[in-house]
């Protein structure tokens, strides 16, 4: 909390032991000071790279969504995979295989949530992408308006992929960002 105080008074007394004053430099250089406080109270957790609750959580990158919050989660206890609307793409796939294959998890959760971004986002787009970089696109834009629909598009990819075979605990969740809650998704039959 004394950083913020430091960060909020003026610059002028800038003192000589301090490399870069909070608030100063990049972003990048404040997380960095962030990692060596975080890092002196570290202590070594004795864990394997086996989650503990065997569990893969499948999520948007939005800001909004503390994972771990929201779930009541530890260090340790689950794979985080996370992209551009929690889209289950073929590199979501190689993550999740890993995860079951390689280090034993059972359980895949999915969770896309209100006011994603990807909402605003239409093939034009693509398009625009295309226009100003000069070359197509490799990947599908996987804009979507609808987040249940796609949260059921997604356990259809997991459930249906081959490497993913007897993968049997599949939720679905859109996480609402104005209450906190999840609201669970149920498969297409
Ligand atoms: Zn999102």
């Amino acid at each position: 909390m004394s950083d913020s105080v430091v960060s909020m008074s003026t610059s002028a007394q800038t003192s000589a032991d301090t490399d870069v004053s909070p608030g100063a430099g990049t972003v990048t250089d404040r997380l960095v000071q962030a990692n060596a406080r975080y890092a002196d109270r570290f202590g070594e957790p004795g864990m394997d790279a086996r989650p503990v609750l065997d569990v893969a959580v499948v999520a948007c990158m939005d800001a909004r969504l503390d994972l771990h919050a929201a779930l009541g989660l530890e260090l340790g206890d689950c794979h985080t995979i996370r992209n551009a609307g929690g889209v289950v793409t073929d590199d979501v796939i190689r993550s999740l295989t890993i995860s079951r294959r390689a280090l034993g998890t059972r359980s895949v959760i999915l969770i896309h949530h209100t006011n994603c971004g990807l909402e605003s986002i239409t093939e034009e787009f693509r398009q625009e992408l295309e226009h100003e970089v000069g070359q197509h696109p490799v990947r599908a834009v996987e804009a979507y308006t609808d987040a249940a629909q796609d949260v059921r598009q997604s356990m259809q990819r997991v459930r249906t992929s081959p490497f993913l075979l007897h993968t049997d605990d599949v939720r679905g969740f859109v996480f609402d960002v104005t209450t906190g809650l999840l609201r669970e998704i149920l498969p297409a039959s």
